[in-house]
């Protein structure tokens, strides 16, 4: 049974069109509040999954519930539910805020003009809310229909692919508004097959693949970023031995230019500690995994065809600058050289 935190659960869903299983067996659940991301690459089963949960087409079998109530075609506790699937289409006549109008009075509810404008300021459209919609660039029309997501002041939003085809600047002001909204109480499920955005949007991921569920947890959960660290040192040979001594690690592995260690109860504070009693400068401590690498170590390609479609570096290419790191262990699940398991004596001695 669902806890009073769980927005929504979705159990054992599974819908196949024709012989193309879209959705296979997918379960997970988003608490409240929380800004959830549904991750997967191109046809992994994301705009499904999100359709299922919004009614909008029937599960083969399982069952979603959204805010304690079973979802199926009209559902009333859709009404709380504000969504952004697929391009919403609007009248291209008529402005962004007679759009916006329309559509609330079409669903039988009235928007106060209060409502629509905090819809549209906080989506940034107020300078352009008079303006006809087709006049409107692909990026306006897109925040449009998250404005129209926003009407009613939803307690859960369902977006996917919220920030497609947006330019970074766009992405940004999007990417603040939902931090707004959740640190204000809504619940936000996104799907997205960009990963840098996951990682800078979300609280917790869903990772799908074929329609399955791959991991989900927080990002650090999903990259093991908050049990891994990756150092670099001017010393490489004397870091690496130091590091084998430091008490509660579990591997070191070689990553050239620098090491990569898990951690086990040891913090990677402790390592930098260690290094710098031993006089060996420090030049780079980071999580060994970002959601990208980690992204692609969970997601296996399937015979015959690559890990990602043809559009990898497109998709891949983050947003903004990521912190200087090694390009290669960042990337490659295999380090250099085997892990070497720190001995238990050494790793329960005292001393660092
Ligand atoms: P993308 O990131 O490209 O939007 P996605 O993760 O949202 O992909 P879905 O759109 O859910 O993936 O599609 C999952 C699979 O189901 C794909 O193989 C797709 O071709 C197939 N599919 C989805 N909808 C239909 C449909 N109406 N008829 C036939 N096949 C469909």
């Amino acid at each position: 049974m669902s806890s009073t935190d769980t927005v929504i659960e979705v159990m054992g869903l599974r819908k196949s069109f024709g012989s193309v299983v879209a959705v296979d067996g997918l379960s997970f659940t988003v608490e409240r509040g929380a800004i959830v991301g549904l991750l997967g690459a191109n046809g992994a089963g994301k705009t499904t999954t999100v359709r299922m949960m919004l009614g909008l087409i029937r599960p083969q079998s399982g069952s979603v519930t959204v805010l304690g109530e079973p979802i199926r075609f009209g559902a009333k506790v859709l009404s709380r539910v504000g969504s952004f699937v697929e391009g919403p289409g609007f009248i291209p006549h008529l402005s962004g805020r007679h759009n916006l109008e329309l559509y609330w009075r079409a669903g039988g509810r009235h928007a106060g003009p209060a409502d629509v404008d905090e819809a549209l300021a906080v989506a940034g459209l107020d300078d352009v809310a008079g303006r006809p919609v087709k006049t409107y660039s692909h990026g306006m029309k897109q925040r449009l229909g998250f404005a129209q997501a926003l009407l009613g002041k939803p307690e859960l939003l369902v977006l996917d692919e919220p920030v497609n085809g947006l330019d970074p600047q766009q992405i940004v002001f999007v990417r603040e508004a939902l931090l707004r909204l959740a640190s204000e109480g809504t619940t936000i499920l996104l799907s997205s097959h960009l990963l840098w955005e996951v990682e800078q949007t979300c609280s917790k991921v869903v990772v799908v693949d074929h329609g399955r569920l791959v991991k989900s947890g927080t990002v650090a959960e999903v990259t093991g970023s908050a049990t891994s660290a990756y150092i670099e040192a001017d010393d490489p040979s004397l870091a690496f031995e130091t590091l084998r001594h430091v008490p509660g690690i579990a591997s070191v592995a070689h990553a050239p230019p620098g090491i990569a260690v898990q951690l086990g109860t040891a913090s990677r504070c402790d390592l930098v500690a260690a290094l710098v009693a031993a006089g060996i400068g420090v030049e780079t401590v980071m999580p060994r995994h970002n959601l990208e690498s980690a992204f692609l170590e969970m997601v296996a390609p399937t015979e015959g065809e690559p890990a990602w479609p043809e559009d990898l570096p497109a998709t891949l290419v983050p947003a903004e600058p990521v912190p200087a790191g090694p390009a290669e262990p960042a990337v490659s699940p295999v380090p250099a050289e085997p892990a070497v398991p720190v001995p238990a004596r050494v790793r329960e001695g005292a001393g660092r």
